[in-house]
């Protein structure tokens, strides 16, 4: 696994103004920075207490993405550094977030995750829900948590047109929450979609953010 050259891989296929978020969770500190080296500033993980360990040891130019599910106990954890949270599914989760933000005196990004794919076993939102979370009296008198944008993760599937559906189904949530909450909001632009498997069909349905783990680390080891 040459580090460099897989971020160049994906860089080179990136327009203007599309992120690579490079997924080092499970991954130890000394990987990441092999990456921070090459260049890259911007990295995922899925728990929070691994997250807040590896920002303690690395530079603190680092972007901290939290993408996976989190639970309102872990906030806290993160709260003082992370920069975007991409996987917020409840109001009572948007509460913490502002809460803890507010202890640490800032404004935390979110994006709105969506359910999209076909399996039931993963979190998010339908667009009813998300309209009503964002046009209920509580969450709009949350002052330190900012709305800017949407996150998916489609099925696991080699159907590509199945995958292309359901990526085009988070583009149109996207739009719809846009003009309806958003209108005003140049902040409110992310549309967080692909992985490794999936991140060119994602590119190709409006991606502004593609969360690559394996393709730019290799194979993560769980045991
Ligand atoms: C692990 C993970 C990724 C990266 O997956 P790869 O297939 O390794 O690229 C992206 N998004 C989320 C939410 C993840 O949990």
């Amino acid at each position: 696994m040459n580090i460099k050259e897989n971020l160049s891989f994906y860089n080179d296929q990136l327009s203007e103004g599309v992120k690579l978020i490079a997924v080092s969770k499970t991954k130890p500190v000394e990987t990441v920075l092999e990456a921070y080296q090459a260049g890259q500033r911007v990295f995922g993980e899925n728990k929070a207490q691994d997250m807040a360990d590896k920002q303690a040891k690395l530079p603190t130019d680092v972007q901290w993405h939290f993408i996976g599910h989190l639970q309102t106990n872990k906030v806290k954890l993160i709260a003082p550094f992370v920069n975007l949270i991409h996987a917020v599914d409840s109001l009572k989760l948007l509460k913490e977030i502002n809460k803890q933000a507010l202890n640490n005196n800032r404004v935390i990004d979110c994006l709105l995750q969506f359910h999209i794919a076909e399996e039931d076993t993963k979190f998010g939102l339908n667009m009813q829900e998300s309209s009503e979370i964002l046009s209920s009296q509580e969450f709009n008198a949350l002052s330190n948590v900012r709305i800017t944008g949407v996150m998916g993760m489609a099925t696991f599937t080699k159907n590509t047109q199945q995958v292309s559906r359901e990526f085009k189904q988070l583009h149109q949530n996207f739009l719809q929450l846009k003009s309806t909450f958003f209108a005003n909001e140049i902040s409110f632009c992310e549309i967080s979609m692909g992985m490794s498997d999936d991140y060119k069909t994602a590119l190709n349905h409006g991606s502004t953010m593609i969360r690559i783990g394996t393709g730019i680390f290799g194979a993560r080891n769980y045991t």
